[in-house]
């Protein structure tokens, strides 16, 4: 049992890693994404039925810690991440269907899970003298904010967030750049997309990791990717055991990460049952998973901008998961939504049920109602609090929506980013210079 679980990459190249190398590298050496050797099958017996969220995704996540220096740090490692609420309540509108909040962190998105185990993780791993690493993330909104969170005054930790000048909303962009000290925010003259190669192209230049070490901490990073299966396993096992019926999920989706999560939990064995995937404009996914070939593209605008992403990088993953086209295709089922969907979905929900949703969750709640008759055991996604996309949501319900604490506090702190080229020459020049001059570091 203590053989440690060895990880490759999507790309098939040879070299197998442990989870603390996986952890701290964040890509294979050669350019893909790290993936178990095989994904361990559990028995539902082994989870303790009054455990803990935390308590789950310890027995849950233990087959991809065992045998490491992590091992014995897991459950204390899950306690610190996942020490907020991830409630499934009932939804108003539908009899029977659930939605499962996974707001309820620092940053207000579902994106304080990955990064917060990251960063628990990542305290444990880094020595005292070790050269300081720079955690690099290209940020569609939402990411941005929760490794900036968690990371926020790490010792030995310094974190650069990439985001597409103009289109994250107001509120997200100024959390990106509200936190100081070690986090410093770069609003980059292009896309989501744009800032990702960038990041990629940096973590893959060994001269510039020569001179100074870069981590990721984006969605294809597997230290976010594995506590991700957490909530789904916890809220599905729960509804097993008080309803005998698989849970069925709507998962808003962009960049694959979450959903992947999800995915991953059903073949693990747990009672997950269909798996849909509500995207925005962004159709790559949905032309996929309706018989088109896989047409990565650029990404659009849209309401929903966590999710503008034109070439979700987990798809990688889900290849390597299902190879063959037929086998992946019965797997999921995938929507893309228009914005004009995506805001009257909103009216909609808020003046008939009082129930206000951020524009990403209301992809998933529009896929529930255009469902048909039967809602009984599926559960909506919920990945964001409403009060983060104020200037969608307010215009369209007409009041205000109640900002959560946390959120309120970094509202609160004066924010600034730098501009940078939406070029991988620009990142890396970038760089260079926080290493030539430290002192433009500080402020
Ligand atoms: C990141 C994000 C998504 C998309 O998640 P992926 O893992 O990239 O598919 C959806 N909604 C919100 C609010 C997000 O922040």
């Amino acid at each position: 049992m203590s053989e440690p679980l060895h990880y490759r990459s999507t790309r098939g190249g040879q070299h197998a890693a442990r989870i603390e190398e996986v952890i701290a590298a964040g890509l294979a050496p050669d350019g893909g994404l790290y993936v178990p050797e095989a994904l361990p099958y559990l028995d539902l017996a082994a989870f303790d039925p009054h455990g803990s969220l935390a308590d789950t995704a310890a027995t849950l996540l233990a087959p991809f810690f065992r045998g490491t220096a992590l091992a014995a740090e897991l459950p204390t490692i899950c306690r610190e991440a996942l020490d907020f609420e991830v409630p499934l309540r009932p939804l108003a509108s539908h009899e029977g269907a659930s939605v499962l909040e996974l707001f309820h962190g620092p940053s207000a998105a579902f994106k304080d899970v990955g990064a917060r185990f990251l960063a628990a993780c990542f305290r444990r791993l880094r020595r005292a003298g070790d050269t300081p690493l720079t955690i690099l993330v290209a940020t569609s909104g939402d990411t941005g904010a929760a490794v900036a969170a968690a990371f926020h005054r790490q010792p030995g930790m310094r974190v650069v967030i990439l985001y597409p000048d103009g289109r994250v909303s107001p509120r997200q962009a100024h959390q990106l750049g509200c936190f100081g000290d070690n986090v410093q925010a770069l609003r980059v003259a292009g896309s989501f997309d744009d800032c990702q190669r960038m990041v990629k192209a940096a973590l893959n230049d060994g001269a510039v990791q020569a001179l100074t070490p870069l981590s990721s901490a984006n969605s294809i990073s597997l230290g976010r990717l594995l506590p991700q299966m957490s909530y789904y396993a916890h809220a599905a096992l729960g509804w097993w055991r008080r309803h005998r019926a698989p849970l069925n999920f709507i998962v808003p989706t962009g960049n694959l990460g979450n959903a992947l999560a999800c995915v991953w939990v059903r073949e693990m064995g747990l009672p997950v049952g269909e798996i849909h995937l509500a995207c925005n404009a962004n159709a790559a996914l949905s032309d996929y998973f309706d018989g088109d070939p896989y047409r990565p593209r650029p990404a659009v605008p849209t309401l929903a901008n966590a999710m503008d992403v034109g070439a979700p990088s987990n798809f990688e993953r889900l290849r390597w998961t299902f190879p063959r086209d037929y086998e992946l295709r019965v797997q999921l089922h995938a929507v893309s939504v228009d914005d004009d969907t995506i805001g009257a979905t909103i009216v909609r929900h808020a003046r008939q049920h009082g129930e206000v949703f951020c524009p990403h969750t209301a992809t998933a709640v529009h896929l529930l109602d255009d469902m048909g008759a039967t809602h009984a055991s599926w559960a909506v996604v919920a990945t964001a609090h409403p009060a983060k996309f104020d200037s969608v949501v307010e215009p369209l319900i007409g009041r205000r929506v109640e900002v959560p604490p946390a959120l309120a506090a970094m509202l609160q702190r004066p924010a600034s980013a730098e501009p940078l080229p939406a070029s991988d020459a620009a990142l890396k020049a970038w760089l260079r210079r926080q290493v030539e001059q430290p002192q433009a570091v500080a402020g």
